[in-house]
Protein backbone atom coordinates (compact mmCIF):
# COMPACT_ATOMS: atom_id res chain seq x y z
CA UNK A 1 0.00 0.00 0.00
CA UNK A 2 1.69 3.65 -1.22
CA UNK A 3 1.40 4.67 2.28
CA UNK A 4 3.48 7.52 2.45
CA UNK A 5 2.29 9.12 -0.52
CA UNK A 6 -1.29 8.41 1.18
CA UNK A 7 -0.04 11.11 3.96
CA UNK A 8 0.10 14.00 1.59
CA UNK A 9 -1.88 13.24 -1.63
CA UNK A 10 -5.30 12.39 -1.99
CA UNK A 11 -5.26 9.79 -4.55
CA UNK A 12 -8.16 9.69 -7.24
CA UNK A 13 -11.00 7.47 -6.44
CA UNK A 14 -10.17 5.32 -9.59
CA UNK A 15 -6.77 4.58 -7.59
CA UNK A 16 -8.06 3.68 -4.75
CA UNK A 17 -11.01 1.27 -6.24
CA UNK A 18 -7.93 -0.42 -8.70
CA UNK A 19 -5.84 -1.07 -5.28
CA UNK A 20 -9.19 -2.11 -3.49
CA UNK A 21 -9.80 -4.68 -6.49
CA UNK A 22 -5.99 -5.99 -6.22
CA UNK A 23 -6.72 -6.42 -2.80
CA UNK A 24 -9.85 -8.13 -3.00
CA UNK A 25 -8.58 -10.50 -6.18
CA UNK A 26 -5.30 -11.57 -4.10
CA UNK A 27 -7.54 -12.14 -0.63
CA UNK A 28 -10.36 -14.78 -2.58
CA UNK A 29 -7.72 -16.04 -5.29
CA UNK A 30 -4.80 -17.39 -2.39
CA UNK A 31 -7.60 -19.34 -0.69
CA UNK A 32 -8.97 -22.39 -1.57
CA UNK A 33 -11.20 -21.53 -3.38
CA UNK A 34 -9.51 -22.34 -7.05
CA UNK A 35 -11.99 -20.05 -9.23
CA UNK A 36 -11.29 -16.96 -7.05
CA UNK A 37 -14.51 -16.39 -6.39
CA UNK A 38 -15.70 -13.48 -4.45
CA UNK A 39 -17.98 -14.23 -2.22
CA UNK A 40 -18.86 -10.97 -0.28
CA UNK A 41 -18.38 -6.74 -1.40
CA UNK A 42 -15.32 -6.02 -0.20
CA UNK A 43 -17.04 -2.97 2.01
CA UNK A 44 -18.10 -6.05 3.69
CA UNK A 45 -14.57 -7.25 4.41
CA UNK A 46 -13.66 -4.10 5.54
CA UNK A 47 -15.80 -4.39 8.64
CA UNK A 48 -13.92 -5.17 11.92
CA UNK A 49 -13.70 -8.51 12.89
CA UNK A 50 -15.67 -7.62 16.19
CA UNK A 51 -18.64 -6.46 13.48
CA UNK A 52 -18.33 -9.83 11.21
CA UNK A 53 -15.68 -8.55 8.08
CA UNK A 54 -12.15 -8.97 8.34
CA UNK A 55 -10.78 -5.90 8.78
CA UNK A 56 -9.54 -5.23 5.26
CA UNK A 57 -8.64 -1.25 4.95
CA UNK A 58 -11.06 0.46 3.04
CA UNK A 59 -8.20 2.88 1.08
CA UNK A 60 -10.12 5.91 0.15
CA UNK A 61 -11.39 6.21 4.16
CA UNK A 62 -7.82 5.37 5.13
CA UNK A 63 -6.14 8.14 2.78
CA UNK A 64 -8.77 10.71 4.30
CA UNK A 65 -7.57 9.38 7.82
CA UNK A 66 -4.03 9.88 7.12
CA UNK A 67 -4.29 12.97 5.67
CA UNK A 68 -6.60 14.10 8.84
CA UNK A 69 -3.27 14.06 10.56
CA UNK A 70 -1.42 16.31 8.75
CA UNK A 71 -4.24 19.27 8.97
CA UNK A 72 -4.05 18.34 12.98
CA UNK A 73 -0.68 19.19 12.73
CA UNK A 74 -1.55 21.87 11.14
CA UNK A 75 -4.28 23.05 14.10
CA UNK A 76 -2.22 21.59 17.40
CA UNK A 77 1.23 22.87 16.26
CA UNK A 78 0.90 26.23 14.26
CA UNK A 79 4.58 27.35 14.78
CA UNK A 80 6.32 24.35 13.42
CA UNK A 81 7.79 24.98 9.94
CA UNK A 82 5.34 23.34 7.60
CA UNK A 83 2.58 25.27 9.32
CA UNK A 84 4.11 28.64 9.00
CA UNK A 85 4.88 27.59 5.36
CA UNK A 86 1.49 26.71 4.43
CA UNK A 87 -0.21 29.59 6.30
CA UNK A 88 1.44 31.76 4.71
CA UNK A 89 0.07 30.94 1.54
CA UNK A 90 -2.93 29.89 2.57
CA UNK A 91 -4.52 30.67 5.02
CA UNK A 92 -3.52 34.31 6.55
CA UNK A 93 -5.97 34.60 9.12
CA UNK A 94 -4.61 31.73 11.20
CA UNK A 95 -7.82 29.64 11.07
CA UNK A 96 -7.15 26.42 9.29
CA UNK A 97 -11.09 25.24 10.11
CA UNK A 98 -12.14 27.91 7.85
CA UNK A 99 -9.29 27.88 5.02
CA UNK A 100 -10.22 27.04 1.59
CA UNK A 101 -9.01 26.19 -1.80
CA UNK A 102 -7.81 28.88 -3.40
CA UNK A 103 -6.84 29.87 -7.08
CA UNK A 104 -3.81 27.92 -7.86
CA UNK A 105 -3.36 25.77 -4.87
CA UNK A 106 -1.10 22.71 -5.35
CA UNK A 107 -2.18 19.51 -5.21
CA UNK A 108 -0.81 18.52 -1.62
CA UNK A 109 -2.65 21.62 -0.14
CA UNK A 110 -5.81 20.13 -1.53
CA UNK A 111 -5.44 16.97 -0.18
CA UNK A 112 -5.08 17.91 3.40
CA UNK A 113 -8.16 19.84 2.95
CA UNK A 114 -10.00 16.56 2.52
CA UNK A 115 -8.46 15.18 5.84
CA UNK A 116 -9.10 18.32 7.56
CA UNK A 117 -13.03 18.16 6.21
CA UNK A 118 -12.76 14.59 8.34
CA UNK A 119 -10.77 15.61 10.98
CA UNK A 120 -13.57 18.61 11.48
CA UNK A 121 -16.45 16.36 11.95
CA UNK A 122 -14.67 14.09 14.70
CA UNK A 123 -13.45 17.49 16.87
CA UNK A 124 -14.70 18.50 19.88
CA UNK A 125 -14.68 21.36 21.97
CA UNK A 126 -14.54 21.73 25.95
CA UNK A 127 -16.04 24.40 27.55
CA UNK A 128 -14.41 26.77 29.06
CA UNK A 129 -14.91 30.48 29.28
CA UNK A 130 -16.70 30.17 25.83
CA UNK A 131 -14.60 32.67 24.52
CA UNK A 132 -13.60 30.77 21.43
CA UNK A 133 -16.62 28.69 21.41
CA UNK A 134 -20.07 29.28 19.73
CA UNK A 135 -22.23 27.03 21.77
CA UNK A 136 -24.80 26.97 18.95
CA UNK A 137 -22.56 26.14 16.10
CA UNK A 138 -19.67 24.51 17.33
CA UNK A 139 -19.74 21.05 18.22
CA UNK A 140 -19.08 20.84 21.52
CA UNK A 141 -21.37 17.70 22.53
CA UNK A 142 -19.86 14.22 22.83
CA UNK A 143 -21.76 12.33 20.92
CA UNK A 144 -21.26 10.65 17.77
CA UNK A 145 -20.34 12.52 15.54
CA UNK A 146 -20.00 15.65 17.73
CA UNK A 147 -22.47 18.09 17.26
CA UNK A 148 -24.02 21.69 19.06
CA UNK A 149 -26.70 21.33 21.94
CA UNK A 150 -29.28 20.42 22.93
CA UNK A 151 -27.33 19.26 26.58
CA UNK A 152 -28.44 16.50 28.63
CA UNK A 153 -25.09 16.06 31.82
CA UNK A 154 -22.51 17.31 29.93
CA UNK A 155 -20.03 18.65 33.07
CA UNK A 156 -19.24 22.56 32.54
CA UNK A 157 -16.53 23.52 34.65
CA UNK A 158 -17.89 26.79 36.59
CA UNK A 159 -13.91 28.01 37.45
CA UNK A 160 -11.99 26.65 33.44
CA UNK A 161 -10.77 29.64 32.23
CA UNK A 162 -10.07 28.51 28.76
CA UNK A 163 -11.39 26.50 26.09
CA UNK A 164 -10.01 23.56 24.57
CA UNK A 165 -10.56 21.33 21.52
CA UNK A 166 -9.63 18.12 21.17
CA UNK A 167 -10.21 14.91 19.34
CA UNK A 168 -13.51 13.27 20.44
CA UNK A 169 -12.70 9.98 19.31
CA UNK A 170 -9.56 9.26 21.35
CA UNK A 171 -9.83 8.81 25.10
CA UNK A 172 -6.54 11.55 25.18
CA UNK A 173 -8.20 13.86 22.50
CA UNK A 174 -5.39 13.32 20.65
CA UNK A 175 -5.77 12.41 16.71
CA UNK A 176 -4.86 9.17 15.90
CA UNK A 177 -5.35 7.70 12.09
CA UNK A 178 -6.88 4.66 13.74
CA UNK A 179 -9.58 6.32 15.09
CA UNK A 180 -10.43 8.65 12.26
CA UNK A 181 -10.34 5.66 9.86
CA UNK A 182 -13.12 4.55 11.99
CA UNK A 183 -14.89 7.31 12.00
CA UNK A 184 -14.27 7.14 7.72
CA UNK A 185 -16.14 4.36 7.91
CA UNK A 186 -18.80 5.51 10.10
CA UNK A 187 -20.44 8.37 9.04
CA UNK A 188 -23.75 8.49 8.55
CA UNK A 189 -22.85 9.48 4.96
CA UNK A 190 -20.64 6.11 4.47
CA UNK A 191 -22.49 4.20 2.13
CA UNK A 192 -23.97 1.47 4.85
CA UNK A 193 -22.90 -1.82 4.28
CA UNK A 194 -25.63 -4.70 5.15
CA UNK A 195 -24.54 -6.14 8.67
CA UNK A 196 -23.56 -9.60 7.67
CA UNK A 197 -26.18 -12.38 9.16
CA UNK A 198 -23.80 -14.83 10.52
CA UNK A 199 -23.65 -14.66 14.46
CA UNK A 200 -21.73 -12.15 16.22
CA UNK A 201 -21.13 -13.90 18.98
CA UNK A 202 -19.40 -17.05 17.54
CA UNK A 203 -17.47 -14.14 14.99
CA UNK A 204 -15.92 -12.12 17.94
CA UNK A 205 -14.85 -15.50 19.97
CA UNK A 206 -13.12 -16.87 16.53
CA UNK A 207 -10.69 -14.23 16.84
CA UNK A 208 -10.08 -14.24 20.19
CA UNK A 209 -8.97 -18.20 19.90
CA UNK A 210 -5.57 -19.18 20.02
CA UNK A 211 -4.78 -20.97 16.99
CA UNK A 212 -3.05 -20.57 13.20
CA UNK A 213 -4.28 -17.17 11.35
CA UNK A 214 -5.07 -19.80 8.57
CA UNK A 215 -7.88 -21.79 11.01
CA UNK A 216 -9.46 -18.76 12.13
CA UNK A 217 -9.93 -17.49 8.58
CA UNK A 218 -11.40 -21.11 7.81
CA UNK A 219 -13.41 -20.48 10.88
CA UNK A 220 -14.44 -17.49 9.36
CA UNK A 221 -15.20 -18.77 6.20
CA UNK A 222 -18.06 -21.94 7.71
CA UNK A 223 -19.86 -19.09 10.23
CA UNK A 224 -20.50 -16.36 7.03
CA UNK A 225 -21.53 -18.95 4.92
CA UNK A 226 -18.76 -18.42 2.59
CA UNK A 227 -17.11 -22.05 2.22
CA UNK A 228 -17.21 -22.83 -0.78
CA UNK A 229 -18.71 -26.32 -0.72
CA UNK A 230 -20.95 -27.80 -3.35
CA UNK A 231 -24.07 -26.42 -2.56
CA UNK A 232 -23.16 -22.72 -1.89
CA UNK A 233 -21.90 -23.21 -5.64
CA UNK A 234 -25.22 -24.78 -6.85
CA UNK A 235 -26.86 -21.61 -5.28
CA UNK A 236 -24.63 -19.56 -7.16
CA UNK A 237 -25.72 -21.30 -9.97
CA UNK A 238 -21.79 -22.28 -10.34
CA UNK A 239 -22.34 -25.84 -10.71
CA UNK A 240 -25.19 -27.76 -11.47
CA UNK A 241 -25.04 -31.02 -9.00
CA UNK A 242 -24.48 -30.42 -5.38
CA UNK A 243 -24.51 -34.41 -3.72
CA UNK A 244 -21.51 -34.99 -1.71
CA UNK A 245 -18.67 -36.99 -3.60
CA UNK A 246 -18.08 -38.63 -0.97
CA UNK A 247 -21.23 -40.53 0.09
CA UNK A 248 -23.05 -39.77 -2.61
CA UNK A 249 -25.79 -39.67 -0.86
CA UNK A 250 -26.85 -36.32 0.75
CA UNK A 251 -26.09 -32.75 -0.22
CA UNK A 252 -22.45 -31.38 0.35
CA UNK A 253 -23.46 -28.39 2.67
CA UNK A 254 -20.97 -27.05 4.96
CA UNK A 255 -22.81 -29.27 8.09
CA UNK A 256 -22.95 -32.42 6.42
CA UNK A 257 -19.39 -32.35 5.32
CA UNK A 258 -17.93 -31.03 8.32
CA UNK A 259 -20.17 -33.36 10.75
CA UNK A 260 -22.79 -35.39 9.24
CA UNK A 261 -21.47 -37.47 6.51
CA UNK A 262 -20.30 -40.76 7.76
CA UNK A 263 -16.95 -40.11 6.72
CA UNK A 264 -17.01 -37.26 8.90
CA UNK A 265 -18.73 -39.01 11.47
CA UNK A 266 -16.18 -42.35 11.55
CA UNK A 267 -13.62 -39.35 11.70
CA UNK A 268 -15.37 -37.33 15.25
CA UNK A 269 -15.62 -40.88 16.57
CA UNK A 270 -11.79 -41.91 16.56
CA UNK A 271 -11.04 -38.84 17.58
CA UNK A 272 -12.25 -39.87 21.01
CA UNK A 273 -13.26 -36.22 21.76
CA UNK A 274 -16.53 -36.71 24.28
CA UNK A 275 -19.10 -34.00 21.92
CA UNK A 276 -22.37 -35.31 21.56
CA UNK A 277 -25.13 -34.84 18.83
CA UNK A 278 -22.51 -33.47 16.11
CA UNK A 279 -23.82 -35.87 13.54
CA UNK A 280 -27.64 -34.86 14.02
CA UNK A 281 -28.59 -33.44 11.08
CA UNK A 282 -31.89 -31.81 12.62
CA UNK A 283 -29.26 -29.09 14.63
CA UNK A 284 -28.37 -26.86 12.94
CA UNK A 285 -24.88 -25.97 12.01
CA UNK A 286 -24.14 -22.80 14.02
CA UNK A 287 -25.74 -24.52 17.33
CA UNK A 288 -22.89 -27.49 16.52
CA UNK A 289 -20.32 -24.37 16.27
CA UNK A 290 -21.58 -22.93 19.55
CA UNK A 291 -21.16 -26.10 21.23
CA UNK A 292 -17.50 -26.84 19.58
CA UNK A 293 -15.99 -23.24 20.42
CA UNK A 294 -17.75 -21.26 23.27
CA UNK A 295 -18.36 -25.09 25.08
CA UNK A 296 -16.47 -24.48 28.52
CA UNK A 297 -15.87 -27.91 28.98
CA UNK A 298 -14.53 -28.47 26.06
CA UNK A 299 -12.18 -25.77 25.88
CA UNK A 300 -10.68 -25.79 29.28
CA UNK A 301 -8.17 -28.73 27.82
CA UNK A 302 -6.02 -27.00 25.38
CA UNK A 303 -5.29 -29.93 23.53
CA UNK A 304 -9.07 -31.27 22.81
CA UNK A 305 -10.12 -27.75 21.74
CA UNK A 306 -6.87 -27.79 19.33
CA UNK A 307 -7.79 -31.14 17.95
CA UNK A 308 -11.28 -29.61 17.17
CA UNK A 309 -9.94 -26.90 15.17
CA UNK A 310 -7.32 -28.83 13.51
CA UNK A 311 -10.01 -31.74 12.89
CA UNK A 312 -12.33 -29.02 11.20
CA UNK A 313 -9.89 -27.87 8.76
CA UNK A 314 -8.14 -31.24 8.09
CA UNK A 315 -12.21 -32.86 7.09
CA UNK A 316 -12.05 -29.73 4.90
CA UNK A 317 -8.63 -30.30 3.33
CA UNK A 318 -9.15 -33.94 2.66
CA UNK A 319 -12.60 -33.06 0.39
CA UNK A 320 -10.42 -30.87 -1.20
CA UNK A 321 -8.01 -33.63 -2.28
CA UNK A 322 -11.08 -35.70 -3.30
CA UNK A 323 -13.08 -33.27 -5.29
CA UNK A 324 -9.56 -31.87 -6.83
CA UNK A 325 -7.12 -34.75 -6.91
CA UNK A 326 -9.65 -37.82 -6.63
CA UNK A 327 -7.30 -38.88 -3.69
CA UNK A 328 -9.17 -40.12 -0.55
CA UNK A 329 -7.77 -40.13 2.63
CA UNK A 330 -8.45 -43.07 4.94
CA UNK A 331 -9.72 -41.77 8.13
CA UNK A 332 -7.33 -43.49 10.34
CA UNK A 333 -4.38 -41.06 8.46
CA UNK A 334 -6.30 -38.00 8.89
CA UNK A 335 -6.99 -38.70 12.27
CA UNK A 336 -3.25 -39.10 12.65
CA UNK A 337 -2.38 -35.57 10.66
CA UNK A 338 -4.19 -34.00 13.05
CA UNK A 339 -2.45 -35.21 16.07
CA UNK A 340 0.53 -34.22 14.05
CA UNK A 341 -0.62 -30.72 13.49
CA UNK A 342 -2.02 -30.52 17.37
CA UNK A 343 1.60 -31.68 18.68
CA UNK A 344 3.49 -29.21 16.07
CA UNK A 345 0.99 -26.25 17.31
CA UNK A 346 1.19 -26.71 20.83
CA UNK A 347 5.24 -27.35 21.08
CA UNK A 348 5.55 -24.04 18.99
CA UNK A 349 3.68 -22.40 21.75
CA UNK A 350 5.50 -23.62 24.08
CA UNK A 351 8.66 -22.67 22.15
CA UNK A 352 7.07 -18.62 21.80
CA UNK A 353 5.82 -18.71 25.50
CA UNK A 354 9.52 -19.05 26.43
CA UNK A 355 10.61 -16.23 24.74
CA UNK A 356 7.65 -14.11 24.86
CA UNK A 357 6.39 -14.92 28.55
CA UNK A 358 2.81 -13.46 27.98
CA UNK A 359 2.54 -12.39 31.92
CA UNK A 360 -0.73 -13.44 34.26
CA UNK A 361 -3.39 -13.07 31.73
CA UNK A 362 -5.21 -9.99 30.29
CA UNK A 363 -6.85 -8.42 34.00
CA UNK A 364 -6.15 -4.94 34.45
CA UNK A 365 -5.40 -3.53 37.69
CA UNK A 366 -7.99 -0.75 37.68
CA UNK A 367 -8.40 -0.72 41.41
CA UNK A 368 -5.74 -0.14 44.14
CA UNK A 369 -5.06 -2.79 46.37
CA UNK A 370 -6.53 -2.49 49.63
CA UNK A 371 -4.20 -2.42 52.58
CA UNK A 372 -5.26 -1.43 55.92
CA UNK A 373 -5.87 2.31 56.15
CA UNK A 374 -3.17 3.97 57.16
CA UNK A 375 -3.05 7.45 59.18
CA UNK A 376 -1.92 10.69 57.54
CA UNK A 377 0.94 12.78 58.87
CA UNK A 378 0.56 14.77 61.92
CA UNK A 379 -1.41 18.25 61.11
CA UNK A 380 -3.46 16.70 57.92
CA UNK A 381 -6.72 15.10 58.21
CA UNK A 382 -7.52 12.10 55.51
CA UNK A 383 -10.38 11.77 53.87
CA UNK A 384 -11.13 8.13 52.16
CA UNK A 385 -14.30 8.60 49.18
CA UNK A 386 -15.74 6.22 46.85
CA UNK A 387 -18.66 6.81 44.49
CA UNK A 388 -21.20 4.02 43.27
CA UNK A 389 -22.46 4.07 39.90
CA UNK A 390 -25.16 1.78 38.55
CA UNK A 391 -26.04 3.55 35.20
CA UNK A 392 -26.51 6.59 33.08
CA UNK A 393 -30.51 7.05 34.39
CA UNK A 394 -30.05 6.29 37.81
CA UNK A 395 -28.20 9.33 40.39
CA UNK A 396 -25.13 8.23 41.74
CA UNK A 397 -23.78 7.88 45.26
CA UNK A 398 -20.86 9.57 46.89
CA UNK A 399 -19.68 8.60 50.10
CA UNK A 400 -17.26 9.66 52.49
CA UNK A 401 -15.52 9.92 55.85
CA UNK A 402 -12.48 12.23 57.70
CA UNK A 403 -10.54 10.97 59.99
CA UNK A 404 -7.25 12.65 61.81
CA UNK A 405 -3.73 10.98 62.50
CA UNK A 406 -5.24 9.40 65.54
CA UNK A 407 -7.94 7.73 63.57
CA UNK A 408 -10.06 10.02 65.20
CA UNK A 409 -13.53 9.99 63.53
CA UNK A 410 -14.08 13.76 62.16
CA UNK A 411 -17.14 13.53 60.12
CA UNK A 412 -19.15 11.46 57.38
CA UNK A 413 -21.26 11.68 54.74
CA UNK A 414 -23.20 10.72 51.81
CA UNK A 415 -24.65 12.33 48.84
CA UNK A 416 -26.87 11.02 46.04
CA UNK A 417 -25.99 14.15 43.10
CA UNK A 418 -26.07 14.35 38.97
CA UNK A 419 -26.76 11.66 36.61
CA UNK A 420 -23.01 10.82 35.38
CA UNK A 421 -22.42 8.84 32.31
CA UNK A 422 -20.15 6.31 33.31
CA UNK A 423 -18.61 4.92 36.29
CA UNK A 424 -15.63 6.85 36.04
CA UNK A 425 -17.70 10.61 35.96
CA UNK A 426 -19.11 8.72 39.30
CA UNK A 427 -15.62 8.54 41.12
CA UNK A 428 -15.23 11.89 39.86
CA UNK A 429 -18.26 13.45 40.89
CA UNK A 430 -17.71 11.86 44.41
CA UNK A 431 -14.05 12.99 44.92
CA UNK A 432 -15.45 16.88 44.10
CA UNK A 433 -18.09 15.99 46.48
CA UNK A 434 -16.09 15.25 49.36
CA UNK A 435 -13.48 17.74 48.74
CA UNK A 436 -16.10 20.67 48.89
CA UNK A 437 -17.37 18.78 52.17
CA UNK A 438 -14.14 19.09 53.68
CA UNK A 439 -13.43 22.15 52.89
CA UNK A 440 -16.95 23.47 54.36
CA UNK A 441 -16.20 21.27 57.87
CA UNK A 442 -12.67 24.19 57.74
CA UNK A 443 -10.43 21.10 56.87
CA UNK A 444 -7.30 22.78 54.85
CA UNK A 445 -4.55 19.76 54.91
CA UNK A 446 -6.85 16.88 53.84
CA UNK A 447 -5.08 13.93 52.06
CA UNK A 448 -8.26 12.70 49.81
CA UNK A 449 -7.84 8.80 49.12
CA UNK A 450 -10.03 6.27 47.22
CA UNK A 451 -9.41 3.42 45.72
CA UNK A 452 -9.69 3.79 42.04
CA UNK A 453 -6.57 4.43 39.83
CA UNK A 454 -7.96 5.36 36.75
CA UNK A 455 -8.90 9.48 38.83
CA UNK A 456 -5.97 8.70 40.94
CA UNK A 457 -3.79 9.28 37.77
CA UNK A 458 -5.83 11.48 36.07
CA UNK A 459 -5.75 14.11 38.91
CA UNK A 460 -2.01 13.35 39.35
CA UNK A 461 -1.57 13.98 35.29
CA UNK A 462 0.02 11.19 34.81
CA UNK A 463 -2.84 9.99 32.10
CA UNK A 464 -5.29 12.39 30.03
CA UNK A 465 -8.92 11.54 29.55
CA UNK A 466 -10.46 14.07 26.98
CA UNK A 467 -13.45 12.77 27.46
CA UNK A 468 -13.98 14.01 31.27
CA UNK A 469 -11.49 16.61 31.02
CA UNK A 470 -14.19 19.20 32.31
CA UNK A 471 -14.08 16.96 35.62
CA UNK A 472 -10.61 16.65 36.12
CA UNK A 473 -10.50 20.85 35.77
CA UNK A 474 -13.00 21.45 38.45
CA UNK A 475 -10.87 18.56 40.92
CA UNK A 476 -7.52 20.94 40.16
CA UNK A 477 -9.11 24.20 40.74
CA UNK A 478 -11.05 22.85 44.17
CA UNK A 479 -7.09 21.22 45.03
CA UNK A 480 -6.35 24.86 46.12
CA UNK A 481 -6.96 24.35 49.13
CA UNK A 482 -4.92 26.47 51.04
CA UNK A 483 -5.95 29.68 48.84
ZN1 LIG B 1 -21.31 -37.26 2.47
Amino acid sequence: MPVYAMNVFKLPVGICEEINGVLAKFWWNNNEDRKGMHWFAWKRLCLSKKEGGLGFRDIESFNLALLGKQAWRLLQKPECLMARVIRGRYYSDGNILTARVKKKSSFIWKSILQGRDLMKKGMRFVIGDGSIVSAWIDPWLPTHPPRAPIPRTTRICSRATYDMVGWHYNKNGIYSVKSAYWLATHLPEFQVIESPSSNMVLNKAIWKISTAPKIKHFIWKIISGSLSTKETLKRRHIIRDSTCLRCCQQEETASHLLFECPYAQQVWRGSGLAVLNLADPMIPLEEKLETLFLDRALTSFEKNFQTVLWLLWRLWKSRNSLVFQRRSIHWRSLIRYVNRDVMEFLNTQELMQGIFPIGNGGSRPNRTPEGKWRPPPTGWVKCNYDGAFHNRDVSSNAGWIIRDENGTYKGSGHATDNKPNSALEGELQALIIAMQQAWIKGHRKVIFEGDCKEVIDLVNRVTLNFGVYNWIREIWFTLNFEE
